[in-house]
């Protein structure tokens, strides 16, 4: 039986273990996903072998703590140091990040030529990258600078958040700092709504609950429906976690996305995230 395991600090709350072990279930494989709560970083590499494992998923706050401890990291992981996937490829351990994937999915079929990204944490980092990828001007806003030196070092164009052009519009705006996890904004309101009147979709990377960034987009949605106006597109995070644990599942059973994708998607319906 192959075991998989997603690493985390809390990490009682992830659905990972309820997506994965569904789709072993129904493509007949003989596997098993856990949960498992990691004190400490030290030692992973030991404790991953240890467990017999053959893949596993990383969450917060290991992402970038863990990547040491891999023989090579593929793909986008290699531009943000941050991996989400662990894969083991004989005795060596293969690090991937998929979060960028996951959000990417969302907006792969939305006409977009610029972005605001606001935050400037590890998950900012893959979005910037994975819309670079796919020729997306891409400005970063963060409320202090030193985060932004990672991106400013990486050619991407950084302000804080009190220099934001507010005459520019951006075809996307992109909530990846926490301040809806402490239900806040991460901006001003009457900024947020100046931004909000000109965009065609906000993106808040929290799932799971109401939060005040998308809220304050519904009620731009309000207005523009007495004025006839196309709606902002409103989209939360879980499905950027659904896709991201797609990729992850590809990567560990090495079988195609879009063979995981039905019962994945399958169950996501079902524990509605
Ligand atoms: P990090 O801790 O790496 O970065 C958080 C960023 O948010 C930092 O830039 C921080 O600013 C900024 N920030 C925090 N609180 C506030 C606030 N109240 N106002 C303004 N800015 C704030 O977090 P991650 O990038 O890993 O995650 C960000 C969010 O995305 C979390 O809510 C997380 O749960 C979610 N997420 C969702 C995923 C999904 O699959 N849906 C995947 C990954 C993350 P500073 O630099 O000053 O500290």
């Amino acid at each position: 039986m192959k075991l998989f395991a997603v690493f985390g600090n809390p990490i009682n709350h992830s659905k990972s273990p309820i997506l994965h072990n569904f789709v072993f279930y129904k493509l007949g494989i003989d596997a098993r996903y856990i949960r498992y709560l990691l004190e400490s970083s030290d030692n992973f590499r030991d404790l991953f072998f240890s467990l017999g494992l053959n893949g596993a998923n990383i969450t917060l706050p290991y992402k970038e703590s863990l990547v040491k401890y891999c023989d090579e990291i593929r793909g986008i992981a290699k531009n943000i140091g941050a991996i989400n996937t662990i894969v083991r490829e004989d005795s060596n351990l293969i690090g991937y990040n998929t979060d960028g994937i996951g959000f990417y999915k969302n907006i792969e079929n939305e006409n977009i030529k610029n972005a605001l990204i606001l935050g400037a944490g590890g998950s900012a980092r893959v979005i910037a990258f994975v819309l670079r990828q796919h020729n997306i001007n891409v400005n970063i806003a963060n409320r202090n600078s030193k985060n932004l030196d990672f991106f400013h070092n990486n050619g991407f164009k950084v302000c804080l958040n009190n220099e934001i052009v507010y005459n520019e519009s951006f075809d996307i705006i992109i909530n990846a700092t926490s301040s809806s996890i402490n239900d806040s904004l991460p901006i001003p309101r009457n900024n947020l709504e100046n931004l909000f009147s000109k965009t065609n979709i906000a993106f808040d990377l929290m799932y799971g609950r109401e939060c005040r960034f998308l809220e304050l987009a519904k009620i731009e949605n309000l207005k523009r429906n007495n004025l006839k106006t196309q709606n902002i597109k409103i989209i939360d995070g879980s499905k950027m976690l659904l896709y991201q644990a797609i990729s992850a599942s590809s990567l560990f059973l090495n079988i195609e996305e879009n063979i995981i994708a039905k019962p994945m998607k399958e169950m996501y319906s079902i524990i509605n995230l």
